[in-house]
Protein backbone atom coordinates (compact mmCIF):
# COMPACT_ATOMS: atom_id res chain seq x y z
CA UNK A 1 0.00 0.00 0.00
CA UNK A 2 1.20 3.21 -0.87
CA UNK A 3 1.85 5.38 2.04
CA UNK A 4 4.36 7.85 1.63
CA UNK A 5 2.59 11.64 0.99
CA UNK A 6 2.53 13.03 -2.41
CA UNK A 7 5.77 14.38 -3.69
CA UNK A 8 5.04 17.86 -5.36
CA UNK A 9 7.34 19.91 -7.11
CA UNK A 10 8.42 23.20 -5.73
CA UNK A 11 9.21 26.39 -8.51
CA UNK A 12 8.38 29.68 -7.29
CA UNK A 13 7.70 29.35 -3.73
CA UNK A 14 4.96 27.08 -4.82
CA UNK A 15 4.04 22.87 -4.03
CA UNK A 16 2.42 22.27 -7.56
CA UNK A 17 1.50 19.33 -9.05
CA UNK A 18 2.81 18.71 -12.68
CA UNK A 19 1.41 21.72 -15.10
CA UNK A 20 -0.03 18.31 -17.23
CA UNK A 21 -1.66 17.04 -13.74
CA UNK A 22 0.61 13.95 -13.99
CA UNK A 23 1.78 11.70 -11.94
CA UNK A 24 3.72 8.47 -11.43
CA UNK A 25 4.17 5.23 -9.13
CA UNK A 26 7.54 5.63 -6.72
CA UNK A 27 7.83 1.86 -6.83
CA UNK A 28 9.56 0.55 -3.41
CA UNK A 29 12.81 -1.71 -3.80
CA UNK A 30 11.98 -3.69 -0.68
CA UNK A 31 8.36 -5.02 -2.55
CA UNK A 32 8.25 -3.72 -5.98
CA UNK A 33 5.25 -2.42 -5.35
CA UNK A 34 4.48 1.36 -5.40
CA UNK A 35 4.68 3.50 -2.16
CA UNK A 36 3.90 6.68 -3.29
CA UNK A 37 3.26 9.25 -6.17
CA UNK A 38 5.19 11.78 -7.68
CA UNK A 39 4.46 14.66 -10.03
CA UNK A 40 5.18 13.97 -13.32
CA UNK A 41 7.37 17.39 -14.37
CA UNK A 42 7.19 18.26 -17.93
CA UNK A 43 9.11 20.70 -20.06
CA UNK A 44 6.25 22.88 -19.03
CA UNK A 45 7.56 23.05 -15.55
CA UNK A 46 11.24 22.78 -15.55
CA UNK A 47 10.59 25.91 -17.85
CA UNK A 48 9.02 27.54 -14.51
CA UNK A 49 11.64 26.40 -12.24
CA UNK A 50 14.76 28.04 -14.54
CA UNK A 51 12.84 31.23 -15.05
CA UNK A 52 12.14 31.50 -11.18
CA UNK A 53 15.84 30.89 -10.06
CA UNK A 54 16.90 33.28 -12.42
CA UNK A 55 14.86 35.85 -11.80
CA UNK A 56 15.63 35.45 -7.75
CA UNK A 57 19.64 35.04 -8.55
CA UNK A 58 19.28 38.54 -11.00
CA UNK A 59 16.46 40.60 -9.38
CA UNK A 60 16.80 40.06 -5.65
CA UNK A 61 19.64 40.60 -3.07
CA UNK A 62 20.09 36.41 -2.58
CA UNK A 63 23.57 36.65 -3.74
CA UNK A 64 25.19 39.63 -1.33
CA UNK A 65 22.89 38.94 1.33
CA UNK A 66 25.49 36.52 3.22
CA UNK A 67 24.30 36.92 6.82
CA UNK A 68 20.46 36.08 5.34
CA UNK A 69 21.56 33.29 3.83
CA UNK A 70 23.16 31.69 6.68
CA UNK A 71 20.23 32.66 9.03
CA UNK A 72 17.80 30.48 6.37
CA UNK A 73 20.11 28.07 6.35
CA UNK A 74 19.81 27.31 9.63
CA UNK A 75 16.69 27.44 9.81
CA UNK A 76 15.80 25.02 7.42
CA UNK A 77 18.51 22.64 8.94
CA UNK A 78 15.87 22.78 12.21
CA UNK A 79 13.11 22.04 10.31
CA UNK A 80 14.61 19.02 8.72
CA UNK A 81 15.80 17.58 12.60
CA UNK A 82 12.36 17.98 12.91
CA UNK A 83 11.22 16.02 10.09
CA UNK A 84 13.71 13.42 10.53
CA UNK A 85 11.09 10.27 10.94
CA UNK A 86 10.23 11.51 7.65
CA UNK A 87 13.98 11.67 6.54
CA UNK A 88 14.19 7.91 7.68
CA UNK A 89 10.98 6.87 6.31
CA UNK A 90 12.00 8.19 2.85
CA UNK A 91 15.51 6.56 2.68
CA UNK A 92 14.17 3.01 3.66
CA UNK A 93 11.38 3.22 1.54
CA UNK A 94 12.40 5.28 -1.73
CA UNK A 95 16.04 4.09 -1.26
CA UNK A 96 15.82 0.87 -0.14
CA UNK A 97 17.95 1.74 3.08
CA UNK A 98 18.15 -1.35 5.48
CA UNK A 99 17.37 0.43 8.99
CA UNK A 100 20.59 0.11 10.56
CA UNK A 101 21.80 1.79 7.23
CA UNK A 102 20.12 5.54 8.28
CA UNK A 103 22.32 6.05 10.77
CA UNK A 104 25.04 6.22 8.66
CA UNK A 105 25.66 8.05 4.82
CA UNK A 106 21.88 8.33 5.17
CA UNK A 107 20.37 10.18 7.33
CA UNK A 108 21.87 11.02 10.31
CA UNK A 109 25.50 11.48 8.43
CA UNK A 110 23.70 13.41 5.86
CA UNK A 111 22.25 15.97 8.38
CA UNK A 112 25.93 16.29 10.12
CA UNK A 113 27.42 16.96 6.52
CA UNK A 114 24.97 19.84 6.25
CA UNK A 115 26.15 21.12 10.03
CA UNK A 116 29.56 20.99 8.78
CA UNK A 117 29.21 23.30 6.03
CA UNK A 118 27.32 25.91 8.46
CA UNK A 119 30.44 25.58 10.35
CA UNK A 120 32.89 25.71 7.70
CA UNK A 121 30.64 28.63 6.42
CA UNK A 122 32.36 31.75 8.21
CA UNK A 123 35.67 30.66 7.07
CA UNK A 124 34.38 31.51 2.78
CA UNK A 125 36.84 34.16 2.02
CA UNK A 126 34.22 37.06 -0.16
CA UNK A 127 37.05 39.66 -0.69
CA UNK A 128 41.07 39.51 -0.74
CA UNK A 129 43.34 42.30 -1.87
CA UNK A 130 46.71 41.61 -3.54
CA UNK A 131 49.80 43.51 -3.00
CA UNK A 132 49.83 47.01 -4.97
CA UNK A 133 51.53 46.69 -8.19
CA UNK A 134 52.83 49.32 -10.81
CA UNK A 135 51.89 48.98 -14.38
CA UNK A 136 51.93 51.97 -17.10
CA UNK A 137 53.61 54.49 -14.86
CA UNK A 138 51.24 54.20 -11.67
CA UNK A 139 50.38 52.39 -8.74
CA UNK A 140 47.19 50.16 -8.63
CA UNK A 141 45.21 48.11 -5.96
CA UNK A 142 43.41 44.97 -7.05
CA UNK A 143 41.34 43.14 -5.43
CA UNK A 144 39.63 39.52 -5.88
CA UNK A 145 36.13 39.63 -5.24
CA UNK A 146 34.21 36.14 -4.96
CA UNK A 147 30.57 35.90 -6.41
CA UNK A 148 28.18 33.17 -6.56
CA UNK A 149 28.13 31.73 -9.92
CA UNK A 150 24.09 32.28 -10.26
CA UNK A 151 21.85 29.71 -11.33
CA UNK A 152 22.51 26.18 -10.04
CA UNK A 153 21.09 22.83 -11.70
CA UNK A 154 21.39 19.96 -8.92
CA UNK A 155 21.45 16.75 -10.57
CA UNK A 156 21.32 13.78 -8.54
CA UNK A 157 21.05 10.34 -7.89
CA UNK A 158 19.00 7.58 -5.90
CA UNK A 159 21.07 5.98 -3.51
CA UNK A 160 22.01 8.42 -1.15
CA UNK A 161 20.04 10.83 -2.25
CA UNK A 162 19.40 12.68 0.97
CA UNK A 163 23.00 13.49 1.84
CA UNK A 164 23.99 14.35 -2.09
CA UNK A 165 21.00 16.70 -2.06
CA UNK A 166 22.57 18.14 0.73
CA UNK A 167 26.09 18.52 -0.75
CA UNK A 168 24.83 19.97 -3.65
CA UNK A 169 21.81 22.20 -2.26
CA UNK A 170 23.36 23.76 1.13
CA UNK A 171 26.47 24.49 -0.51
CA UNK A 172 25.11 26.66 -3.21
CA UNK A 173 22.75 28.29 -1.23
CA UNK A 174 25.49 29.18 1.22
CA UNK A 175 27.46 30.38 -1.82
CA UNK A 176 24.32 32.56 -2.66
CA UNK A 177 23.36 30.60 -5.84
CA UNK A 178 20.02 30.05 -6.68
CA UNK A 179 19.26 26.41 -6.91
CA UNK A 180 16.67 23.83 -9.27
CA UNK A 181 17.23 20.76 -7.42
CA UNK A 182 16.51 17.80 -10.05
CA UNK A 183 16.17 14.35 -8.00
CA UNK A 184 16.14 10.99 -9.57
CA UNK A 185 13.26 9.00 -10.77
CA UNK A 186 13.03 6.65 -8.23
CA UNK A 187 13.90 8.99 -5.01
CA UNK A 188 11.26 12.22 -5.98
CA UNK A 189 10.56 12.64 -2.07
CA UNK A 190 13.82 13.23 -0.90
CA UNK A 191 13.98 16.15 -3.35
CA UNK A 192 10.24 17.03 -2.91
CA UNK A 193 11.02 17.45 1.51
CA UNK A 194 13.38 20.74 0.43
CA UNK A 195 10.17 22.14 -1.52
CA UNK A 196 7.94 21.02 1.40
CA UNK A 197 10.11 22.51 4.15
CA UNK A 198 11.45 25.87 2.07
CA UNK A 199 8.87 28.41 2.52
CA UNK A 200 8.63 27.66 6.02
CA UNK A 201 12.24 28.33 6.97
CA UNK A 202 11.64 31.59 4.91
CA UNK A 203 13.40 31.58 1.54
CA UNK A 204 12.67 33.95 -1.06
CA UNK A 205 10.70 32.71 -3.73
CA UNK A 206 12.58 31.09 -6.35
CA UNK A 207 15.61 30.53 -4.72
CA UNK A 208 15.22 26.95 -4.60
CA UNK A 209 13.15 24.79 -7.11
CA UNK A 210 12.13 21.20 -7.70
CA UNK A 211 11.45 19.37 -9.98
CA UNK A 212 11.47 15.52 -11.28
CA UNK A 213 9.61 13.16 -13.28
CA UNK A 214 9.71 9.33 -14.56
CA UNK A 215 11.85 10.32 -17.39
CA UNK A 216 15.35 9.92 -15.97
CA UNK A 217 16.45 12.64 -18.94
CA UNK A 218 14.12 15.10 -19.64
CA UNK A 219 14.84 17.50 -16.63
CA UNK A 220 18.10 17.09 -16.19
CA UNK A 221 18.99 17.69 -19.65
CA UNK A 222 16.86 20.87 -19.67
CA UNK A 223 18.58 22.11 -17.04
CA UNK A 224 22.52 20.68 -18.98
CA UNK A 225 21.59 22.65 -22.50
CA UNK A 226 20.03 26.32 -20.78
CA UNK A 227 21.85 29.30 -21.18
CA UNK A 228 19.98 30.96 -18.14
CA UNK A 229 21.61 27.79 -15.89
CA UNK A 230 25.30 28.77 -15.10
CA UNK A 231 26.35 25.92 -13.64
CA UNK A 232 25.49 22.15 -13.19
CA UNK A 233 26.38 20.13 -10.21
CA UNK A 234 26.37 16.58 -10.93
CA UNK A 235 26.23 13.08 -9.23
CA UNK A 236 25.77 9.95 -10.77
CA UNK A 237 27.16 7.44 -13.44
CA UNK A 238 29.74 8.29 -15.65
CA UNK A 239 28.30 8.11 -18.71
CA UNK A 240 25.76 10.66 -17.91
CA UNK A 241 28.90 12.64 -16.55
CA UNK A 242 30.19 12.44 -19.87
CA UNK A 243 27.12 13.77 -21.50
CA UNK A 244 26.17 16.68 -19.19
CA UNK A 245 30.10 17.76 -20.57
CA UNK A 246 29.17 17.21 -23.98
CA UNK A 247 26.09 18.42 -23.61
CA UNK A 248 27.04 21.14 -21.51
CA UNK A 249 29.68 22.18 -24.13
CA UNK A 250 27.25 24.27 -26.19
CA UNK A 251 26.70 26.88 -23.41
CA UNK A 252 30.07 26.42 -21.76
CA UNK A 253 28.29 25.12 -18.61
CA UNK A 254 30.45 24.99 -15.89
CA UNK A 255 30.07 21.60 -14.60
CA UNK A 256 31.08 20.08 -11.27
CA UNK A 257 30.81 16.03 -11.95
CA UNK A 258 30.72 13.13 -8.70
CA UNK A 259 30.77 10.04 -11.22
CA UNK A 260 31.69 6.30 -10.32
CA UNK A 261 34.10 4.66 -8.69
CA UNK A 262 35.98 0.73 -8.76
CA UNK A 263 37.56 1.71 -5.40
CA UNK A 264 40.70 -0.86 -4.59
CA UNK A 265 41.22 -2.31 -0.59
CA UNK A 266 45.03 -2.72 -0.10
CA UNK A 267 45.52 -5.47 2.76
CA UNK A 268 49.49 -5.42 2.91
CA UNK A 269 51.14 -8.97 4.34
CA UNK A 270 52.16 -7.17 7.92
CA UNK A 271 48.52 -5.62 8.21
CA UNK A 272 48.34 -6.44 11.84
CA UNK A 273 44.31 -7.90 11.77
CA UNK A 274 44.81 -9.07 8.63
CA UNK A 275 41.67 -11.10 8.81
CA UNK A 276 39.68 -8.55 10.36
CA UNK A 277 41.01 -6.24 7.39
CA UNK A 278 40.08 -9.04 5.12
CA UNK A 279 36.52 -9.68 6.68
CA UNK A 280 35.38 -6.32 6.84
CA UNK A 281 35.97 -5.54 3.19
CA UNK A 282 32.33 -7.67 2.65
CA UNK A 283 30.53 -5.46 0.57
CA UNK A 284 27.19 -5.34 2.33
CA UNK A 285 26.24 -2.09 3.25
CA UNK A 286 23.28 -0.48 1.05
CA UNK A 287 23.47 -3.65 -1.45
CA UNK A 288 27.14 -2.48 -2.74
CA UNK A 289 25.30 0.86 -3.79
CA UNK A 290 27.72 3.12 -3.02
CA UNK A 291 30.03 5.80 -5.42
CA UNK A 292 32.82 4.80 -2.94
CA UNK A 293 33.07 0.99 -1.71
CA UNK A 294 35.58 -0.71 -1.69
CA UNK A 295 34.52 -2.99 -4.30
CA UNK A 296 38.34 -4.54 -5.26
CA UNK A 297 40.09 -6.36 -2.46
CA UNK A 298 43.86 -6.77 -3.22
CA UNK A 299 45.62 -9.32 -1.29
CA UNK A 300 49.38 -10.53 -1.20
CA UNK A 301 49.55 -13.76 -3.31
CA UNK A 302 51.29 -15.45 -0.21
CA UNK A 303 48.65 -14.74 1.69
CA UNK A 304 45.43 -15.67 -0.64
CA UNK A 305 44.85 -18.76 -0.15
CA UNK A 306 44.36 -17.76 3.52
CA UNK A 307 42.28 -14.85 2.61
CA UNK A 308 39.43 -16.88 0.52
CA UNK A 309 39.20 -19.05 3.68
CA UNK A 310 38.64 -15.75 5.64
CA UNK A 311 35.80 -14.49 3.42
CA UNK A 312 34.39 -17.66 2.93
CA UNK A 313 33.83 -18.15 6.31
CA UNK A 314 33.03 -14.32 7.17
CA UNK A 315 30.17 -14.56 4.61
CA UNK A 316 28.82 -17.64 5.90
CA UNK A 317 28.89 -16.23 9.20
CA UNK A 318 26.96 -13.01 7.75
CA UNK A 319 24.52 -15.82 6.64
CA UNK A 320 20.89 -14.20 6.23
CA UNK A 321 21.78 -11.28 8.82
CA UNK A 322 20.29 -8.78 5.66
CA UNK A 323 17.11 -8.25 3.63
CA UNK A 324 14.65 -7.74 6.65
CA UNK A 325 13.49 -4.11 6.48
CA UNK A 326 12.12 -4.58 10.15
CA UNK A 327 15.23 -5.51 11.48
CA UNK A 328 17.26 -2.59 12.89
CA UNK A 329 20.58 -4.79 12.69
CA UNK A 330 20.62 -4.88 9.50
CA UNK A 331 22.64 -2.74 7.04
CA UNK A 332 21.52 -4.23 3.71
CA UNK A 333 18.59 -4.59 2.10
CA UNK A 334 17.87 -4.77 -1.94
CA UNK A 335 19.25 -2.99 -4.75
CA UNK A 336 17.10 0.41 -6.00
CA UNK A 337 15.03 -1.16 -9.13
CA UNK A 338 14.34 -4.15 -11.39
CA UNK A 339 16.55 -2.85 -13.38
CA UNK A 340 19.49 -2.40 -11.26
CA UNK A 341 18.65 -5.93 -10.25
CA UNK A 342 19.37 -7.13 -14.26
CA UNK A 343 22.44 -5.52 -14.70
CA UNK A 344 23.93 -6.64 -11.02
CA UNK A 345 23.25 -10.35 -12.13
CA UNK A 346 24.06 -10.19 -15.19
CA UNK A 347 27.64 -9.19 -13.98
CA UNK A 348 27.67 -12.07 -11.86
CA UNK A 349 27.13 -14.24 -14.43
CA UNK A 350 30.02 -12.44 -16.66
CA UNK A 351 32.35 -13.17 -13.50
CA UNK A 352 32.01 -16.45 -14.15
CA UNK A 353 32.18 -16.44 -17.75
CA UNK A 354 35.37 -14.67 -17.33
CA UNK A 355 36.95 -17.62 -15.24
CA UNK A 356 36.51 -15.95 -11.79
CA UNK A 357 35.95 -18.19 -8.95
CA UNK A 358 32.51 -17.66 -7.41
CA UNK A 359 33.42 -17.98 -3.59
CA UNK A 360 29.76 -17.24 -2.40
CA UNK A 361 26.31 -16.14 -3.06
CA UNK A 362 25.40 -14.93 -6.72
CA UNK A 363 21.97 -15.90 -6.54
CA UNK A 364 18.70 -13.26 -6.31
CA UNK A 365 16.60 -14.13 -3.60
CA UNK A 366 13.12 -13.58 -4.36
CA UNK A 367 12.20 -15.38 -1.03
CA UNK A 368 13.41 -12.11 0.56
CA UNK A 369 9.91 -10.40 -0.77
CA UNK A 370 8.55 -9.08 -3.87
CA UNK A 371 11.49 -6.36 -4.35
CA UNK A 372 15.17 -6.77 -5.76
CA UNK A 373 17.38 -9.14 -3.33
CA UNK A 374 20.74 -10.51 -4.67
CA UNK A 375 22.89 -12.29 -2.32
CA UNK A 376 26.44 -10.69 -0.74
CA UNK A 377 28.78 -11.90 -3.45
CA UNK A 378 32.25 -13.05 -3.85
CA UNK A 379 34.53 -12.89 -6.87
CA UNK A 380 37.82 -14.96 -6.65
CA UNK A 381 40.86 -16.25 -8.41
CA UNK A 382 40.04 -12.36 -10.01
CA UNK A 383 42.52 -10.66 -13.02
CA UNK A 384 42.36 -7.00 -12.83
CA UNK A 385 41.84 -6.88 -16.68
CA UNK A 386 38.28 -8.89 -16.17
CA UNK A 387 35.20 -6.53 -16.87
CA UNK A 388 34.10 -7.46 -13.58
CA UNK A 389 37.41 -5.68 -12.07
CA UNK A 390 37.34 -2.77 -14.32
CA UNK A 391 33.07 -1.65 -14.54
CA UNK A 392 31.41 -0.42 -11.28
CA UNK A 393 28.76 -2.87 -10.61
CA UNK A 394 26.93 -0.84 -7.93
CA UNK A 395 25.62 -4.36 -6.02
CA UNK A 396 26.91 -6.35 -3.37
CA UNK A 397 29.62 -7.85 -5.35
CA UNK A 398 33.46 -8.05 -3.99
CA UNK A 399 36.38 -9.30 -6.65
CA UNK A 400 39.64 -10.36 -5.05
CA UNK A 401 43.09 -9.76 -6.87
CA UNK A 402 45.74 -10.89 -5.65
CA UNK A 403 49.10 -8.88 -5.79
CA UNK A 404 52.69 -9.68 -5.66
CA UNK A 405 54.73 -6.79 -3.71
CA UNK A 406 53.52 -2.93 -2.85
CA UNK A 407 54.50 -1.89 -6.48
CA UNK A 408 52.24 -4.38 -8.31
CA UNK A 409 49.41 -3.39 -5.33
CA UNK A 410 49.87 0.22 -6.64
CA UNK A 411 49.55 -0.61 -10.12
CA UNK A 412 46.58 -2.48 -9.77
CA UNK A 413 44.79 -0.44 -7.54
CA UNK A 414 45.82 2.23 -10.26
CA UNK A 415 44.95 0.22 -13.71
CA UNK A 416 41.69 1.67 -12.94
CA UNK A 417 39.47 3.99 -15.26
CA UNK A 418 38.00 5.68 -12.06
CA UNK A 419 39.50 7.24 -9.39
CA UNK A 420 37.21 7.52 -6.20
CA UNK A 421 38.43 6.11 -3.42
CA UNK A 422 40.55 3.53 -1.78
CA UNK A 423 42.27 2.06 1.35
CA UNK A 424 45.43 0.33 2.81
CA UNK A 425 45.93 -1.85 5.85
CA UNK A 426 49.48 -2.01 7.12
CA UNK A 427 51.47 -2.68 10.84
CA UNK A 428 54.15 -0.21 9.28
CA UNK A 429 51.96 3.37 9.18
CA UNK A 430 54.52 5.27 7.06
CA UNK A 431 55.01 1.91 4.39
CA UNK A 432 51.28 2.39 3.96
CA UNK A 433 51.57 5.97 3.75
CA UNK A 434 53.73 5.93 0.77
CA UNK A 435 51.17 3.29 -0.74
CA UNK A 436 48.55 5.95 -0.49
CA UNK A 437 50.16 8.96 -1.69
CA UNK A 438 50.71 6.78 -5.08
CA UNK A 439 47.15 5.75 -5.27
CA UNK A 440 45.12 8.08 -7.68
CA UNK A 441 42.36 8.55 -6.09
CA UNK A 442 40.28 11.30 -4.58
CA UNK A 443 40.71 9.88 -1.03
CA UNK A 444 42.32 6.79 0.35
CA UNK A 445 42.09 5.47 4.04
CA UNK A 446 45.11 4.44 5.71
CA UNK A 447 44.23 1.60 8.11
CA UNK A 448 39.87 2.35 8.60
CA UNK A 449 41.01 6.23 8.23
CA UNK A 450 37.86 7.77 7.53
CA UNK A 451 37.93 9.84 4.94
CA UNK A 452 34.33 10.95 4.40
CA UNK A 453 32.86 13.80 5.80
CA UNK A 454 30.95 17.25 5.72
CA UNK A 455 34.21 19.40 6.77
CA UNK A 456 36.62 17.78 4.23
CA UNK A 457 36.21 18.15 0.36
CA UNK A 458 35.30 14.60 -1.31
CA UNK A 459 35.51 13.99 -5.21
CA UNK A 460 36.94 11.94 -7.84
CA UNK A 461 40.38 11.67 -9.93
CA UNK A 462 39.49 10.17 -13.58
CA UNK A 463 36.66 9.00 -14.98
CA UNK A 464 35.19 9.63 -11.04
CA UNK A 465 34.52 13.12 -11.82
CA UNK A 466 35.87 16.98 -11.73
CA UNK A 467 35.37 18.87 -8.55
CA UNK A 468 35.00 18.43 -5.15
CA UNK A 469 31.98 18.83 -2.92
CA UNK A 470 31.66 19.08 1.22
CA UNK A 471 33.49 21.44 3.10
CA UNK A 472 34.96 25.22 2.40
CA UNK A 473 36.07 23.37 -1.20
CA UNK A 474 32.64 22.16 -1.76
CA UNK A 475 31.37 25.93 -1.18
CA UNK A 476 33.32 27.82 -3.53
CA UNK A 477 32.98 25.34 -6.18
CA UNK A 478 29.76 27.58 -6.70
CA UNK A 479 31.54 30.92 -6.55
CA UNK A 480 32.82 32.54 -9.68
CA UNK A 481 36.80 35.14 -9.27
CA UNK A 482 36.03 38.79 -10.29
CA UNK A 483 39.23 41.23 -10.33
CA UNK A 484 38.57 44.51 -9.58
CA UNK A 485 41.66 46.98 -10.00
CA UNK A 486 41.85 50.71 -8.99
CA UNK A 487 44.30 52.83 -10.21
CA UNK A 488 45.46 54.72 -7.14
P1 LIG B 1 22.48 8.14 -13.36
O1 LIG B 1 23.71 8.70 -13.92
O2 LIG B 1 21.70 7.19 -14.16
O3 LIG B 1 21.47 9.29 -12.96
C1 LIG B 1 21.82 10.35 -12.09
C2 LIG B 1 20.90 11.52 -12.30
O4 LIG B 1 21.07 12.03 -13.62
C3 LIG B 1 19.41 11.19 -12.19
O5 LIG B 1 18.77 12.27 -11.56
C4 LIG B 1 18.98 11.06 -13.63
O6 LIG B 1 17.60 11.30 -13.81
C5 LIG B 1 19.82 12.13 -14.29
N1 LIG B 1 20.07 11.96 -15.73
C6 LIG B 1 20.08 10.81 -16.43
N2 LIG B 1 20.39 11.06 -17.73
C7 LIG B 1 20.60 12.40 -17.83
C8 LIG B 1 20.98 13.27 -18.90
N3 LIG B 1 21.23 12.82 -20.13
N4 LIG B 1 21.13 14.58 -18.64
C9 LIG B 1 20.93 15.06 -17.40
N5 LIG B 1 20.56 14.30 -16.35
C10 LIG B 1 20.40 12.98 -16.56
O7 LIG B 1 22.94 7.51 -11.97
P2 LIG B 1 22.07 6.70 -10.95
O8 LIG B 1 21.81 5.37 -11.54
O9 LIG B 1 20.93 7.52 -10.46
O10 LIG B 1 23.11 6.58 -9.72
C11 LIG B 1 24.12 5.62 -9.68
C12 LIG B 1 25.46 6.18 -10.12
O11 LIG B 1 25.79 7.35 -9.36
C13 LIG B 1 26.61 5.24 -9.89
O12 LIG B 1 27.42 5.21 -11.04
C14 LIG B 1 27.37 5.85 -8.74
O13 LIG B 1 28.72 5.55 -8.68
C15 LIG B 1 27.14 7.30 -8.93
N6 LIG B 1 27.30 8.02 -7.68
C16 LIG B 1 28.44 8.77 -7.51
C17 LIG B 1 28.67 9.45 -6.34
C18 LIG B 1 29.91 10.25 -6.16
O14 LIG B 1 29.94 11.08 -5.28
N7 LIG B 1 30.93 10.08 -6.97
C19 LIG B 1 27.72 9.42 -5.31
C20 LIG B 1 26.57 8.66 -5.50
C21 LIG B 1 26.38 7.97 -6.70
Amino acid sequence: MPNLPDAKLFIDGELRDAASGKTYDIIGPWTGQPVGKAADAGAVDVEAAIVAARRAFDETDWSTAHDKRLELVKKYRELFERHKDRLVQLAVQEAGAAQGAVQRAHVHMALDGWDDYIRVFPQVKWEHEYPKREAFGSMHRRFAVYEPVGVVGAITPWNVPLYVNIGKVVAALLAGCTVILKPAPNTPGMGAIFGELANEAGFPKGVINVVFGQDPVLAGEMLVTDPRVDLISFTGSTGVGKRIMEQGAKTLKRVFLELGGKSAKIVLEDAPNFAQEVAQTMLVFHAGQGCAVQSRLLVPRSRYEEAKQILKHAYQSYGDSWGDQNDPQHIMGPVISQRQMERVMSYIELGSQEGATLLHGGQARPDKGGGYFIEPTVFVDVTNDMRIAQEEIFGPVLVVIPFEDDEDAIRIANESAYGLSGGVSSGDQERAMRVARRIRTGSVSVNGGMCIAGDIPFGGYKASGIGREWGLEGIEEFLETKIIAVAA
